[in-house]
């Protein structure tokens, strides 16, 4: 059986040959796996910034984002039988008795930081031919989703924060169609985190350094949200532009970009950021403005990571809506079908918007 790995004490990343798994416990299923799509994370651990094999082990099978068909399940797997498609999530709780998040299954609210991540973190991920899982770990998908169900992993980040959105703004009288949002950044994370606000009834536009006659701003109107290029107009100008902004979604990773724009955000806004900087040196802010602005017009801000099991049936239902309002536009996000064997030079070399390896 074929896999992706990086091996990080020799720095290689190839296509392997495993073997084939089994099932060994009750609750546990065989997975086919029919497509990963390939994301930032996967690159940096495939350049060794991140990343980390099983305990024991020299290689670590990388791939998360992923769709799956059952092949065999267990005696004691209840609800899924051979033939479903299914979505494996990713982060598996840390094993501290203290950690109520892990002990409660929302393992993305770990406070010890000793979870596993399949494909990134001390666990094989599934950039594979075959793998096994735990029932519990697997989210249906309807069939008529198949061919972007790819994309709900990535979209669980979107559909977590909207979810959180909600019921952070039971704070105040709030309704989503008098809500205008930016998203900062047109890579995938973005255009989904896009996608989730115009069905969600938001005013909603991107802001990012393509030309407004890009094929990415292009896509972006064709969802129904308006798009402004970073050399139109300043980060900070950007309520001066628009008007009153209730919501910022950052997908960028620019942590100066993002404080910018901060500036920018209206009385009772959320700023939520999604994108993981690289570590630089200090840089200045206009701190006391920021500040200011925090506290005279409630403005809460907060980070966001993905994802528990509820998540992802958040991120299926959004997906079918997103579908039944603009299905091209969801497609024109998945830009290349690729092979195993092109996995490792996809890996090295971004293209397109989200590249996705067929594996069945
Ligand atoms: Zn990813
Ligand atoms: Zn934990």
């Amino acid at each position: 059986m074929k896999a992706v790995a990086v091996f990080p004490g020799t720095h290689e990343v190839r296509v392997i040959d495993e073997p084939q798994p089994q099932v060994i416990r009750g609750t546990e299923v065989l997975l086919r796996m029919r497509e990963v799509g390939i994301c930032g994370t996967d690159r940096e651990v495939a350049a060794f910034e991140y990343g980390e094999p099983p305990p024991g082990e020299d290689h670590l099978i990388i791939g998360h984002e992923a769709l799956a068909e059952v092949v065999a399940v267990g005696p004691e797997v209840t609800k899924l039988r051979p033939g479903d498609l299914v979505i494996p999530s990713v982060r598996r709780p840390c094993l501290h008795a203290e950690c109520l998040a892990c002990r409660s299954g929302r393992q993305d609210f770990c406070v010890t930081g000793d979870f596993r991540e399949r494909g990134i973190k001390q666990t094989h991920g599934f950039l594979t031919e075959s793998t096994v899982e735990d029932e519990a770990n697997l989210t249906l998908v309807p069939p008529d989703l198949a061919d972007v169900a790819v994309l709900t992993e990535p979209l669980t980040i979107a559909a977590k924060a909207m979810q959180q959105v909600k019921t952070l703004q039971q704070r105040l009288p709030w309704e989503p169609s008098r809500q205008r949002s930016v998203v900062l950044g047109a890579g995938p994370v973005g255009l989904l985190g896009a996608m989730t606000m115009v069905a969600n009834n938001f005013e909603t536009h991107v802001y990012s350094m393509e030309s407004g006659d890009s094929d990415r701003a292009d896509l972006v109107r064709s969802f129904g949200a308006g798009y402004i290029c970073s050399q139109d107009c300043a980060p900070e100008d950007l309520g001066k532009r628009l008007g009153n902004i209730d919501l910022i979604y950052e997908a960028v990773g620019s942590s100066h970009l993002a404080f910018t724009a901060l500036e920018s955000l209206g009385p009772n806004g959320l700023f939520i950021f999604t994108g993981i900087p690289p570590l630089g040196g200090p840089s200045p802010l206009p701190a006391d403005q920021l500040m200011r602005n925090i506290v005279l017009e409630n403005q809460l801000i907060f980070g966001t990571v993905n994802a528990s099991r509820s998540a992802y049936a958040l991120a299926l239902r959004l997906l079918g809506q997103c579908m039944a309002l603009f299905p091209d536009s969801v497609r024109r996000i998945i830009t290349a079908h690729r092979t195993i064997d092109e996995a490792p030079g996809m890996l090295r070399k971004r293209s397109g918007i989200k590249e996705v390896v067929r594996l069945s």
